[in-house]
């Protein structure tokens, strides 16, 4: 449950407010699996998701389109690859840690308020999904995250693509991210060294 309730959380986060807005408020009904929450949010994602992938339904867009159904998903694969994909770490408990990472590195990098990121650890937390590195009972390597990152989406010059956001509801993909401060990102989140 907690695995693809991160998937709908994470549709809010890329386009569309509202959503994320709906799950701060029901998200713990989706998750006691009241009846009406859940088809509600599976219906919204669905939606969300729909209309992605309609208007960029041969994946020919440069930038935005797609893959920004990605978001927090280049920090949440090279979690889940660290493990072995044995079932320690679930697919979507690793994008839901992705998603703070993917606002905090939008934070360091100034593109987002810090609000925006504090909200969405809020929302994390108050349904005590995974949120940082640190909540994993595993020591994850910076070197071996971010190797796991670079094999993922091919660095160029030291640089990576990911997908970022402006605040909530707001993502976009960008090229051009520093691995240091991708390095830093990961530390404070209690990877290590
Ligand atoms: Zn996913």
């Amino acid at each position: 449950m907690v695995a693809g309730y991160a998937e709908i959380v994470k549709s809010g986060l890329i386009g569309q407010e509202s959503l994320f807005a709906w799950c701060e408020k029901h998200g713990a009904a989706v998750l006691s699996r009241d009846p009406e929450a859940l088809a509600e949010a599976v219906r919204q994602a669905c939606a969300f998701k729909a209309g992605v992938v309609a208007a960029d339904e041969r994946e020919e867009q440069k930038t935005d389109g797609r893959a920004l159904l990605n978001l927090g998903h280049t920090f949440g694969h090279a979690l889940e690859a660290e493990l072995g994909y044995d079932g320690r770490l679930l697919h979507g408990e690793a994008v839901s840690i992705g998603l703070t990472l993917a606002f905090s590195l939008s934070v360091k990098l100034g593109f987002c308020p810090q609000e925006d990121l504090i909200r969405v650890t809020n929302h994390l937390e108050s349904l005590h999904m995974p949120a940082h590195i640190s909540d994993l009972p595993h020591r994850f390597r910076i070197t071996d995250l971010m190797a796991h990152m670079q094999r993922d989406k091919k660095m160029q010059d030291g640089r990576l693509s990911f997908v970022l956001a402006h605040g909530i509801g707001k993502a976009f993909t960008t090229r051009d991210v520093p691995a240091e401060a991708v390095r830093e990102v990961l530390l404070a989140d209690g990877a290590t060294p």
